[in-house]
């Protein structure tokens, strides 16, 4: 694609990066067919190469963000499924990041919604907030039916829709929270290695069962866990509500704290069990890159980031439980794993070496919906994608679903009375740990 940019434009790091992305978009189309939104609405503005448009003429003529522009950003799903299928290696990811960073800093939202942006960054990636918020929308579901029904005319997503929506995703109880940072789970037998493990923010507050399922496996082969004091929430909500200071500040955090336990006692890898913040935390060198005191520790903290499955995928693993063969598994793909980390065959190898029926999911390109705070801000979007992604679930019809990524498993769960559950859980399960629960 031709681009226009001046010279003087070129001089910014990030234009000159958005140059190479356009330039290497040859308006072939072929994401358009695999691109959730473009598949639902049919509409080109909605698809990858209508948005690298979109993109390109803001950029050029470095004008505020139209509201055709908003509107079409805001219902990309940030699912990457474009980059999978784009034969160029067009890295829309990080032009519509770059995107998201100018309409947040550009463009003036109405109040509510203004409101709502600011609520849902200061709250999510808080793990004491997000419990007590979850404690009070959980109380508050009962009143969800009250909720007046938006117009079926509107064309954006409504205030009303959207606290619906939250009020349908909020769990009725929570459990116990998990273990303490700084904690550090001994290898059980021959040490074999030492990995952090990271504690997230929003799953640890809706299921801490996940993480003490990779601590079962992890230590069960001999892999020292520690949890590492200091940690944030790797910056991935602020990130994709474009937060761009937030989001770098919480990266910031975590290389110095990762770091210091590097110097401190050494780390193979740092383990993630929630695929949305590995594949941003496998970003950080790139999103640190002009900053001299940490491109170079970050990029250091990238190459160590590892999913739970590509982690085990490095060692041997011991099942011990009677072959699974009548478990049935639908692997459910989540984006940010599929599509952003391009870990695929792993999580469906693994669980079929322990033992489970897996099977793989029709249309399992498309997202699911959740796309981090997607289904809230989203939800008409967000349910018509979930609703596909259970029918495709349910023609395999499974005993279980598993999923590699929290956000997958609430919005899944929401709709199917079928249990969903997380990869580890399953592994966790194989090699002596306890049959899991689902959402
Ligand atoms: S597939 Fe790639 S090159 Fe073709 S239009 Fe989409 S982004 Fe551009
Ligand atoms: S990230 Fe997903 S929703 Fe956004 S343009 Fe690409 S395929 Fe479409």
């Amino acid at each position: 694609m031709k681009t226009e940019f001046s010279l003087a434009q070129l001089a910014d790091p990030d234009i000159a990066e958005a140059d190479k992305i356009l330039r290497a978009c040859v308006h072939c189309g072929f994401c358009t067919a695999t691109c959730p939104t473009y598949v639902l609405l049919g509409d080109e503005l909605d698809s990858p190469r209508g948005r690298i448009y979109l993109m390109k003429e803001m950029l050029e003529k470095n004008t505020a963000p139209t509201e055709a522009v908003v509107k079409h950003i805001d219902r990309c799903l940030s699912c990457l499924s474009c980059m999978t299928t784009c034969p160029s290696g067009v890295h829309y990811m990080h032009l519509v990041d770059q995107a998201r960073v100018r309409i947040e800093r550009d463009y003036k939202r109405p109040p509510a919604e203004r409101l709502l942006r600011a609520v849902l960054a200061r709250v999510l990636p808080e793990p004491k907030l997000f419990r007590a918020a979850m404690k009070l929308a959980g109380a508050a579901r009962p009143l969800a039916r009250l909720l007046p029904t938006p117009p079926a005319s509107a064309t954006k997503p409504t205030l009303v829709g959207r606290l619906a929506a939250m009020l349908a995703l909020a769990p009725a109880g929570l459990p116990e929270p998990g273990p303490a940072a700084g904690r550090v789970f001994a290898a059980l037998g021959r040490k074999r290695g030492r990995v952090a493990l990271l504690q997230g923010c929003a799953q640890q507050v809706l299921a801490p069962r996940i993480n003490q399922a990779a601590i079962n496996v992890l230590t069960r082969h001999g892999i020292e866990v520690v949890l590492v004091k200091d940690e944030q929430c790797c910056g991935a909500l602020t990130h994709h509500l474009g937060r761009e200071d937030d989001a770098l500040a919480r990266a910031r955090a975590n290389v110095t704290a990762w770091s210091a336990e590097i110097a401190r006692e050494g780390l193979d890898a740092i383990v993630v069990t929630t695929s949305g913040c590995g594949t941003v935390i496998k970003d950080y060198g790139h999103l640190l890159r002009e900053d001299r005191d940490f491109a170079a520790p970050a990029a250091r903290i990238s190459a160590l980031a590892k999913d739970i499955t590509e982690y085990l995928a490095g060692i041997e693993m011991k099942p011990v439980q009677s072959a699974r063969n009548d478990v049935v598994v639908a692997y459910h793909a989540a984006c940010s794993l599929q599509h952003g980390q391009k870990v695929t065959v792993i999580p469906k190898d693994l669980l079929s070496k322990n033992g489970f029926v897996v099977k793989d999911v029709p249309e399992s390109h498309l997202c699911c919906g959740s796309a981090g705070t997607y289904n809230l801000l989203q939800p008409d979007i967000a349910t018509r994608l979930r609703d596909r992604k259970i029918a495709n679930i349910a023609s395999v019809k499974p005993d279980m679903i598993a999923a590699g990524n929290i956000g997958c498993m609430v919005q899944i769960a929401g709709g199917t009375s079928v249990p969903v559950v997380h990869t580890i859980e399953l592994l966790d399960w194989a090699t002596g740990g306890p049959r899991p629960l689902s959402n």
